[in-house]
């Protein structure tokens, strides 16, 4: 292979599905160039999931602080010192660029700091350089995209959020869905005062409605101000701050706008077109199941396909492509029944059908709820409820959908996947043993339909 190319494989875009498809390609003894042109460990590790759930902890404290008091602890006034928090941050996500690194280098792939950009099949110009590779790997990932709203560009994204400079007094979040949420949490546990607006009757589209009503509920208690069915309609900078303009005819003044309106595929500027690749109406890879684009030899994983856009999905699919170009194994990533969370307060979990899947799929289902008052919350007297769910395929008896909201959420669920994966039935769930006392057990104990 490495006769006629420069290189077995050539990646664009070291994220976290692209450093597994490189290492493991590379692993299998293929010559592996990446080019990263921003920062190594992609969305994920510098401004995605890692440094957001570092942040949600620092948020919980705050409730941690609070519920101890029921326990019996007293303790002085305590501060939060933004700035503690964000170098601490950053001093863990250097180290993990780190460890990229040596993941890379360390597995024999050639990394290039540099853009990438197609403009052939099998070539690449990085740096001025033309290099060629057998097979391509396009893994640039998704970028925020910003509404069309009049005053847009003072407002922040889930890019900039992670480098604030001092925490904002009052903040407002355009956009209801998984960064939205999390981040209302997050500021408001810091200690902001947070107003989350989103277009739709209910934010979280996608997840299951009880979940979702449940979650807006439990918002609303802690005092974060959610406004649905409702448009920011205009953005303006006073001296002030920034006065949003809602389509309700609010006015509202805050310290910091953030937009969490979604991402799209980073496909541009990339030599698709020169490739001959295809995109879809999104600017999104057109991929078949085995990641490979329109284009033979040009393979494509992770948010620019925009499939299931969710980091360990990108990394199931970069192992998938490794696997089959050169372990010669070829496996079919299934992008049903992903679990996924929202790291809000309290968290919430989801894996499989939602109850409004599984009706419109199968017409009749079963459904198991519980609703409860965590434990914990006996003594702290916070007013929390948890809600677990279960969807049953009637005919079949099997487990469809599991959904919780509650502390531990994405633990527990992470857990119920595999039970779901492997087909379980309500009665093997029943018929398992449960660890007392948890939250979890009462996914094997619920044995009334609602
Ligand atoms: P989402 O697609 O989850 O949500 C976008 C939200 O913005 C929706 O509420 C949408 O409303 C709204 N919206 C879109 N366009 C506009 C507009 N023009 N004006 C007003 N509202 C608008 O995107 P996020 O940005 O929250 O997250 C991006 C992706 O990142 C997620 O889909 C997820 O895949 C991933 N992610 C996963 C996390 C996790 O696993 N915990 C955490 C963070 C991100 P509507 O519903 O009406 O379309």
């Amino acid at each position: 292979m490495s006769q006629t190319f420069d290189f077995d494989l050539f990646t664009i875009g070291a994220g976290s599905g692209g450093v597994r498809a490189s290492r493991i390609a590379a692993g299998y003894g293929a010559k592996v160039g990446v080019a990263e042109e921003r920062y190594l460990g992609g969305t994920c590790v510098n401004v995605g999931c890692i440094p957001k759930k570092l942040m949600v902890y620092a948020a919980d404290f705050s409730e941690a602080f609070e519920d101890a008091a029921g326990f019996g602890w007293s303790h002085d006034r305590s501060s939060f010192d933004w700035r503690t928090l964000v170098a601490n941050k950053d001093r863990e996500i250097e180290r993990l660029n780190g460890v990229y690194e040596r993941l890379l280098t360390g597995a024999g792939a050639q990394i290039m700091r540099h853009r990438a950009q197609l403009i052939d099949p099998h070539t690449v110009v990085v740096d001025g350089k033309r290099l060629t590779a057998r097979y391509i790997l396009v893994a640039t990932g998704s970028w925020p995209t910003m509404p069309p709203i009049s005053g847009a560009e003072i407002a922040i994204s889930s890019n900039e959020v992670f480098h604030l400079p001092a925490l904002p007094p009052r903040i407002l979040i355009i956009g209801g869905g998984y960064i939205g949420v999390e981040f209302a949490g997050i500021f408001y546990g810091l200690g902001a005062q947070v107003t989350q607006v989103h277009r739709g009757p209910l934010f979280l589209r996608g997840f299951d409605d009880d979940l979702r009503a449940a979650l807006a509920g439990e918002m609303r208690k802690r005092g974060i101000d959610l406004h649905f069915g409702t448009l920011v309609t205009r953005l303006e900078r006073t001296a002030e701050g920034i006065v949003a303009m809602l389509s309700s005819g609010t006015r509202l003044e805050v310290d910091l706008v953030m937009c969490a309106t979604g991402r799209h595929p980073n496909s541009a500027g990339l030599g698709m077109e020169k490739a001959t690749v295809r995109l879809d109406r999104n600017s999104a890879i057109v991929v078949n199941e085995y990641s490979q684009t329109s284009v033979e030899n040009i393979y494509a994983v992770g948010d620019v396909t925009n499939r299931r856009n969710l980091t360990p999905v990108a990394i199931a699919e970069g192992q998938a492509v490794a696997d089959l170009l050169f372990g010669s194994h070829s496996r079919i990533v299934d992008h049903k029944s992903v679990p996924s969370a929202v790291f809000s307060q309290p968290p919430i979990a989801t894996v499989g059908l939602t109850e409004t899947e599984a009706r419109s799929r199968y017409g009749t289902v079963e459904i198991y709820k519980s609703v409860f008052r965590p434990l914990k919350h006996t003594l702290s007297g916070r007013d929390e409820r948890a809600l677990m769910k279960l969807v049953v395929e009637p005919k079949s008896g099997r487990v469809i959908g599991a959904h919780m909201l509650g502390p531990d959420a994405a633990e527990i669920i992470q857990g119920l996947a595999i039970a779901l994966k492997c087909g379980a039935t309500k009665a093997q769930f029943d018929a398992t043993i449960g660890i007392h006392p948890t939250a979890a057990e009462e996914f094997v104990t619920m044995r009334e339909k609602s």
